[in-house]
């Protein structure tokens, strides 16, 4: 078998109502083409015109090229050595950002193809599955007010959830606000659903902010606390963390086990959140994931895109040793919900991991027709 064709398409809703702005109403969709007609798909949160350009680049040097001109004539199911290929061939410019994410989304489309033309899921692959199902968090924005933020855990709760997390909008800003939405978030859980906060780089390198944040929530049982700082403050996570008894959690904006294993040495992290369409794929993910199994750190991927990349997600929490648990991106944009079938229904507050060959999940055509932008 040998890939023929790698496909880069835009998605993007028109302007909406409620003024989404948050990654959920636009898209990258990868499509890699086989002799055989097999076809993989992939996806990247990120931004679609620069992955695009990392896809389509025409050859400038053996260590500048596009991706699309590396995998042509390649066989597909040789999927480890053909992210080599492209992390070598695009090392000017992709060891990490928009290339390591595109290369990540070629890679998800690899594992694609080389589960279909094997006839397994994608987990059966990557490593010895350790579970069948996935515990999901309801994962949105943190509202405005107490009030907002009161019915939005309840609304999540009625939807089967069993775990919720509110990040960024308000949160960093006001310290004292922060606890006060945050106690409320968990007045309105109750004790028994795990309750995530994600600051959203809120602090920036702000410590003592964050350290003042972390001791008045200590009480309250947050199963942890995400993203206080920006990426690279490794210092400042590393005394937030040695300090405060809950968790603290970061790593969606970090590429390939390089970084991850930085965030966990300097950093002091409780819990690495790898996105896998931003980390360098599936391959990348699962070295990550062994990385900091072998280190006693858990894994608690980022996902805030289609079914696409909670199906990739979900099939590298089936094999992760230390996999937490899966965020399930609820924005009611047409991309999130629908631009993949089937969908991933709750069954108790778990997903189940896909049995179907590949990642098991296909495009809803009509969605990418009506929604694609360079066509
Ligand atoms: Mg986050």
């Amino acid at each position: 078998m040998k890939i023929t064709d790698v496909e880069a398409i835009i998605l993007r809703q028109p302007v909406l109502d409620d003024g989404i702005a948050d990654g959920s109403q636009d898209d990258l969709v990868i499509r890699v083409h086989t002799d055989e007609g097999i076809v993989g798909i992939g996806e990247v949160d990120s931004s679609p015109e620069m992955v695009k350009a990392a896809v389509y680049a025409p050859h400038s040097h053996t260590t500048a090229s596009g991706l699309r001109e590396l995998l042509i004539g390649e066989d597909p199911l040789d999927v480890e050595r053909l992210w080599s290929k492209m992390y070598r061939g695009a090392i000017y410019y992709a060891r990490r950002g928009a290339g390591i994410h595109a290369i990540g989304g070629v890679d998800i489309a690899l594992w694609d193809i080389r589960g279909k033309f094997l006839g397994k899921p994608v987990s059966q692959l990557l490593g010895a599955p350790v579970r069948e199902r996935v515990k999901a968090y309801a994962s949105t924005l943190m509202p405005e007010t107490p009030y907002e933020v009161e019915a939005c855990v309840s609304k999540w709760l009625a939807a089967g959830f069993k775990a919720v997390k509110l990040g960024w909008g308000p949160l960093g800003q006001d310290p004292a606000r922060d606890v006060e939405l945050v106690r409320v978030a968990r007045r309105a859980a109750g004790d028994e659903v795990d309750l995530l906060i994600d600051f959203g780089l809120g602090y920036g390198a702000d410590v003592d902010a964050a350290l003042r944040v972390a001791g008045e929530l200590e009480q309250l049982g947050i199963f942890c606390l995400e993203e206080p700082f920006y990426p690279d403050e490794l210092s400042a996570y590393a005394r937030l963390a040695d300090s405060c008894t809950t968790r603290v959690s970061s790593g969606e904006e970090l590429s390939t086990r390089f970084e991850f294993q930085d965030l966990i040495e300097q950093g002091h992290v409780d819990i690495i959140q790898p996105d896998v369409s931003r980390c360098g794929g599936l391959t990348e993910a699962v070295r990550i994931a062994e990385m900091a199994a072998a280190r006693g750190v858990p894994v608690m991927p980022h996902a805030w895109k289609s079914s696409i990349l909670k199906a990739a997600t979900v099939h590298l929490l089936a094999v992760a040793p230390q996999g937490l648990l899966m965020e399930y991106a609820v924005a009611s944009t047409r991309i999130n919900s629908r631009l993949c079938l089937p969908s991933f229904p709750l069954d108790d507050g778990y997903v189940k991991v896909p049995t179907d060959p590949g990642l098991g999940v296909e495009l809803d055509w009509d969605v990418v027709t009506e929604l694609r932008i360079d066509n």
